[in-house]
């Protein structure tokens, strides 16, 4: 077998539980099981967290919206290919799978009056969206039909663009490192010549250096002419088993949303002034990243998102109601273990090296009697029984500190 079916991550979300594609539910639409759910939702949580802290409003936006607002946004011009055909209900009430949080997260912008004061104001969501992909296309995780993005537009003054990416790829870099995302390289996607373009060309221009200027002093590559026709973008590259090239983070700028949508916000001169508007992902859709994180840890996530921390393992079942009751303790300090009772010990420590599971913690009579329990960490290395409650802060400390290791850094 080659290396790259080992750790494909189809084969691996097979194997681990993590998600299914069934037939009867559509192809490119996939369930996601409770071990995948597990990881995703701790994913979801830390995001939603980083860009809490980082002064992010999180919304919820219907993945579907009338045939009018994404005409008002242009995608029903441009991107209509790429979309499911619009839903009728009658005459004059259509209804269309959204293939982007934009238009939503615009309306969230104009639902009042907007002040400088507020900018930027940075409108985030972990939402859903459609594409119509050929079915020839679809596998696993990686090209689907339904879309989870980590999404957020940051509306904001020309003059504060070049603050708000930086401070945008600083989040991206914190992520990844958290994640264990090793991007593959940046692009920098710029005007070139002979195409069309909205928005004028000194803003372009201004947009063009701030970009350039946020990304001082890392590697990127430059592709002019490769920007979208409303603005230039910054583009963070992953490479997958197979060795496909696609972009998990984007900071995107744009220029024609806010035109097309009428947004304004009342300067600090009493005048009417056009926001611009920041398309942003720090670490692009959940499946595509679940695609990516899968294989790049071949399944052994980092403890802070595994499906399962800790399994508890009684050596027979004279130890069964300690391990029970230590599965409890661990749970109710927010950890997500299970206790394994059935077949041999040699079997069920088998058992969680194939899940991945970071700690197994093995209960003998002499630990159920002294309330301790063993450490097995997944890389094989086995530490002394210890009392249970440390070994719960152990683990509760690698969790928090959402580190790549399975022991506390001294
Ligand atoms: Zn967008």
């Amino acid at each position: 077998m080659k290396e790259s079916d080992m750790i494909d991550h189809r084969r691996l979300g097979r194997d681990l539980e993590l998600f299914v594609s069934d037939p009867l539910a559509g192809a490119g639409l996939p369930i996601w099981l409770p071990a995948g759910a597990a990881a995703r939702h701790a994913v979801e949580e830390y995001v939603r967290e980083l860009e809490r802290r980082a002064g992010y409003r999180h919304v919820y936006s219907p993945p579907l919206g009338k045939r009018e607002l994404f005409e008002l946004s242009g995608h029903l011009g441009y991107f209509a290919d790429d979309m499911f055909p619009p839903m009728r209900l009658s005459a004059d009430d259509e209804f269309v799978l959204r293939p982007a949080l934009c238009p939503h997260h615009a309306l969230v912008f104009r639902a009042r009056g907007r002040s400088y004061r507020e900018l930027p104001l940075r409108v985030a969501e972990i939402g859903g969206m459609y594409r119509a992909e050929r079915s020839g296309v679809l596998g696993g995780l990686s090209r689907v039909r339904a879309i989870s993005l980590n999404d957020a537009h940051n509306f904001c003054a020309l003059e504060q663009v070049g603050d708000e990416v930086r401070e945008i790829l600083r989040l991206i870099r914190e992520a990844h490192a958290a994640l264990g995302v090793r991007p593959a390289g940046f692009r920098l996607s710029l005007r070139g010549p002979g195409e069309k373009y909205v928005g004028d060309d000194a803003d372009w221009a201004r947009a063009e250096e701030l970009l350039r200027a946020a990304l001082g002093g890392m590697e990127y590559h430059e592709g002019p002419g490769e920007a979208a026709f409303y603005g230039p973008k910054i583009d963070i590259q992953i490479v997958d088993a197979a060795g496909r090239e696609s972009t998990i983070s984007t900071v995107q700028l744009d220029f024609d949303k806010p035109e097309r949508f009428d947004l304004s916000y009342t300067d600090a001169d009493g005048r009417r002034k056009r926001p611009v508007m920041v398309h942003r992902s720090l670490v692009g859709s959940m499946e595509r990243l679940f695609a990516y994180l899968i294989e790049v840890h071949a399944g052994a996530f980092p403890a802070w998102y595994a499906p399962v921390q800790l399994v508890l393992l009684p050596v027979d079942d004279g130890q069964a109601d300690a391990a029970v009751a230590l599965a409890r303790r661990a749970e109710a300090a927010g950890l997500r273990a299970e206790v394994d009772l059935a077949g041999s010990l040699g079997a069920r420590i088998r058992d969680v090296a194939r899940r991945k599971v970071p700690y197994a913690g093995v209960i003998g009579r002499r630990e159920a009697a002294d309330g301790s329990v063993a450490l097995r960490l997944r890389d094989g290395r086995g530490l002394d029984p210890m009392p249970a409650a440390d070994a719960l802060r152990l683990v509760g400390a690698v969790v928090a500190a959402r580190s790549a290791d399975l022991l506390p850094s001294a």
